[in-house]
């Protein structure tokens, strides 16, 4: 059985809802063709109506300053998005019973920021109830949509399937509680021959309260409903036609990577490649499960990017080279205990105990670097270490990851990288002991030069054809 999850893009209008339609259609055709191995599913995960995320925390954000009026108008043209979007299912009475559903979910909505706009406060537990709204709205229309285009669909709660801890907005799955829900509830639906369509991003506690996986934690939710439920492939339908060789809002000339081991997927997806969640990999990776992106505008002309566990060499070096904005740097040196022993260690309780998760790290005699995305704990974190060391930052700057199977056994990589960004600072340089990545750096302004320098010396198809002489 496959999973396919669609993105904000992938569902932001009734086009698009009615694409998504037709490509589930076509996936049912092949699972119940008689030479299909499993005659179950596709079960379909939906993101939020494009854009939608964005506005109810934009919503939350003005009840939390006070300002209900403006929270609750932009609630009212939410509301207006979602029932046109529900136009697109075609029985009157399905319309009719989801335009109520939308109703009510907008009528509660309304009463929630009322009540946040009189505290003036929003807790991570508020916030995640207001944002989960997006996908619970999407995913009711879009089992709708297929229930009416002949589809026998069924709308699963997602809050119902998915349990997590109670790190809200941020939460992480439970996985044999999430199993156990998963089984209850999609389960009777694949037996009964029909699609389950389940809301991503969205999840509770044991206890029922809603709490969310974080920004684009789509993709994690289809990819833990895919582990759960032993799939045969994980679908990310998006609007790209696969993992690109580097970030197309950067980058002019990218192109189509086909294939990527899980371990290359992981990395570009962890350093800023946002076509996949950074955790999406990872239950894939334990069931070797193949993940597929592919692109829903172009259902029939993309064949996407697969990742499994391994892939054929490419006779290339670098696979893709991703890029992330908004990193911090923070340098940590030693005051007085130099690289006594129980340094570092000290250090990285002090980021665990604070929650800030480091992405890159380097050391020197007396200091060591690291590199954060959120610095709000960064003082906490300073005083908790001021003892032992100074700590300073920098802010505004860029990482750019150049990732790569075929970075292992090529000697000269890491020289004709350094030689083609001659000129630019490098804030920090890094090479995993893995070999898989090399990581710069740099400052935020110099990012869209480096990165395109650098696709251009190692992507483009003359540069390409001079390496293969
Ligand atoms: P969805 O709403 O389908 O989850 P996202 O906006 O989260 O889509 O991710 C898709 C976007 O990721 C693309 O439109 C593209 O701009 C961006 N992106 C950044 N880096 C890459 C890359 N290396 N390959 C593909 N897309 C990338
Ligand atoms: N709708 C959520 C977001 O915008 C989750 C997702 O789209 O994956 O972050
Ligand atoms: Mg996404």
């Amino acid at each position: 059985m496959v999973v396919m999850k669609f993105g904000g893009t992938s569902v932001a209008d009734r086009a698009a809802v009615e694409r998504l339609v037709s490509i589930v259609r076509a996936a049912r055709q092949v699972a119940i063709q008689p030479e299909a191995m499993d005659w179950r599913g596709p079960v379909v995960v939906v993101s939020a109506l494009g854009g939608a995320t964005d506005r109810l925390l934009g919503v939350a954000a003005e009840a939390g300053a006070g300002d209900i009026e403006g929270a609750i108008e932009n609630l009212r043209a939410l509301r207006a998005r979602h029932l046109e979007v529900a136009g697109v299912i075609t029985k009157p009475a399905d319309r009719a019973e989801v335009e109520a559903f939308i109703g009510n979910e907008f009528n509660e909505l309304e009463r929630i920021v009322g009540a946040l706009g009189v505290l003036r406060e929003v807790s991570p537990r508020w916030l995640d109830t207001v944002a989960a709204q997006g996908e619970i709205l999407s995913s009711r229309i879009v089992a709708a949509a297929l229930a009416s285009h002949g589809l026998g669909a069924a709308w699963i709660d997602a809050r119902q399937a998915i349990v997590t801890d109670d790190e809200f907005t941020s939460a992480a799955p439970l996985i044999p509680e999430t199993t156990a829900a998963l089984a209850r509830v999609v389960d009777p639906v694949l037996a009964d021959r029909r699609v389950p369509v389940i809301g991503g991003f969205v999840g509770a506690t044991r206890e029922g309260v809603t709490t969310t996986l974080g920004r684009g934690g789509s993709d994690y939710s289809a990819a833990i409903i895919g582990a759960c439920l032993g799939a045969s492939e994980i679908q990310i339908w998006t609007d790209v036609d696969g993992m690109l060789t580097s970030d197309p809002r950067i980058v002019k000339d990218v192109h189509v990577v086909p294939h990527l081991s899980f371990a290359e997927a992981s990395e570009l997806a962890y350093f800023g490649a946002k076509v996949l969640h950074p955790a999406t990999i990872q239950p894939a990776v334990g069931q070797n499960i193949p993940v597929r992106i592919l692109n829903s505008r172009r259902p029939e002309d993309s064949t996407g990017t697969l990742i499994t566990r391994d892939r054929p060499p490419t006779g290339h070096p670098l696979t893709a080279v991703a890029a992330k904005k908004g990193v911090t740097v923070v340098d940590i040196t030693s005051t007085r205990m130099l690289m006594a022993h129980g340094f570092l260690r000290r250090i990285f309780e002090a980021f665990e105990t604070h929650k800030t998760s480091v992405d890159v790290v380097t050391t020197s005699e007396v200091s060591v670097s690291v590199t954060i995305d959120d610095s709000r704990r960064l003082p906490a974190i300073a005083r908790a270490l001021a003892e032992v060391a100074e700590v300073t930052h920098e802010e505004h700057m860029a990482i750019v990851c150049a990732v790569g199977e075929g970075l292992q056994t090529d000697s000269s990589f890491v020289s004709e990288l350094l030689a083609t960004v001659k000129g630019v600072p490098i804030r920090l340089v890094s090479q995993a002991g893995t070999r898989r990545n090399i990581t710069l750096v740099i400052r935020e302004v110099d990012l869209a030069q480096t990165l395109n320098r650098v696709h251009e010396r190692f992507f483009t198809t003359v540069h390409h054809a001079a390496n293969k002489q």
